[in-house]
């Protein structure tokens, strides 16, 4: 049997023992008190990094984005944000069922932009009728796309002029910093800081591309993280000696941001083979996500393309359409067995 090629997720990675290194030494105490030297010293660096007076350590990224839109938002108001962004669509409607926040979704481009003239537009006027409008959330990477620089700041100083506020759900942040930072000849660490920059918040993940077991960020003002704190209590999110999760997400900073670069080529050499099979269409990705549709006579043979491979130990997901994320235990001479187990389906 085949070494299994798990592509359904970037969250799937295990910690290196390099990683479980770190989290077996890290000085530990209770953070519900404040007093995790661990946590402190991430949520310190986290906060530099990208440019802000201060970031709080969350169990994980919906629980970052909760907190973010309720510390933005208050019953009766209103967030914008994208049809297929994470904190509208795959998180429970949590800001609705738990904080009274209704979202207003408006629809993509085929790039993953919102149109600007879409969201001045959803904006409420004043008076007794309408929710209050009050905070943009964009996501980037979204779908694995990177959203341009230029748009993102013509969107922030849109909202800005509307009077809204900014949530940036970077939980792929870095995988955009990496992309660009090539081209802009920047570290992607500053180019992070770049696009973080535009917004008043920014949730990232440490548990996707990173490889961290867990966690994620949130950072804001120091206002602003007093009231996500508070509402990390309220949601249960306080933890303990929760060092040793932010262990992990330190070491990660350190060590796994360039090497997303590697993720980013493994997903075009999977492009560049599967792209040339017919009955196959394959989006070229931009960072790390893939995603493909079978066409022609295969079109509605998607369930038996996934049982295929999974016989063949490739493991994909296909809840919507086909998609094959790379992270850091794909090793990159999996390329040729994927393709090859792809080919076999689509010439049978
Ligand atoms: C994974 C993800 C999150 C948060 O996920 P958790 O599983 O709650 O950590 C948020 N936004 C995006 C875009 C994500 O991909």
């Amino acid at each position: 049997m085949n070494p299994i090629i798990d592509l359904r997720s970037d969250t799937l990675t295990q910690p290196t023992p390099a990683m479980r290194d770190a989290m077996a030494r890290a000085p530990l105490g209770d953070d519900g008190y404040g007093e995790d030297p661990t946590v402190n010293a991430l949520q310190d660096k986290v906060a530099a990094l990208l440019g802000f007076e201060a970031a709080l350590f969350m169990p994980t990224g919906t629980q970052a984005n909760l907190c973010a839109i309720l510390a933005h938002c208050g019953r009766g108001d209103e967030y914008i944000v994208g049809q297929q962004a994470h904190c509208y669509r795959w998180e429970g409607g949590g800001a609705a069922m738990l904080g009274g926040v209704q979202p207003q979704p408006l629809e993509h481009e085929a790039d993953g932009r919102i149109g600007l003239a879409g969201i001045a537009d959803a904006v409420k006027p004043p008076g007794d009728h309408c929710p209050t409008s009050r905070l943009l959330a964009l996501e980037n990477t979204l779908g694995g796309k990177v959203l341009p620089e230029p748009y993102l700041d013509a969107a922030c100083a849109l909202a800005a002029q509307q009077g809204l506020s900014t949530h940036l759900d970077g939980a792929r942040l870095f995988n955009a910093a990496v992309y660009e930072a090539q081209t802009l000849g920047l570290t992607p660490l500053a180019q992070a800081r770049r696009i973080a920059g535009h917004f008043d918040s920014v949730a990232v993940c440490f548990s996707k591309g990173l490889g961290a077991p867990a966690g994620s960020a949130l950072c804001g003002s120091a206002a602003f993280i007093a009231r996500a704190r508070r509402l990390r209590r309220t949601l249960g999110g306080t933890m303990r000696q929760t060092g040793v999760l932010a262990a992990a997400a330190l070491f990660a900073l350190d060590h796994h941001v360039s090497r997303l670069a590697e993720d980013h080529r493994l997903a075009q050499r999977l492009h560049a083979g599967l792209a040339g099979l017919d009955g196959l269409h394959v989006e070229a990705p931009m960072t790390n996500v893939l995603f493909l549709e079978l066409r022609g006579g295969h079109a509605d043979k998607t369930p038996q393309l996934i049982d295929h491979l999974r016989q063949r130990s490739v493991w994909v997901s296909g809840q919507y359409r086909l998609r094959l994320v790379t992270h850091m235990d794909v090793d990159a001479s999996s390329a040729e067995r994927v393709v090859g187990a792809f080919r076999e389906f689509l010439d049978a």
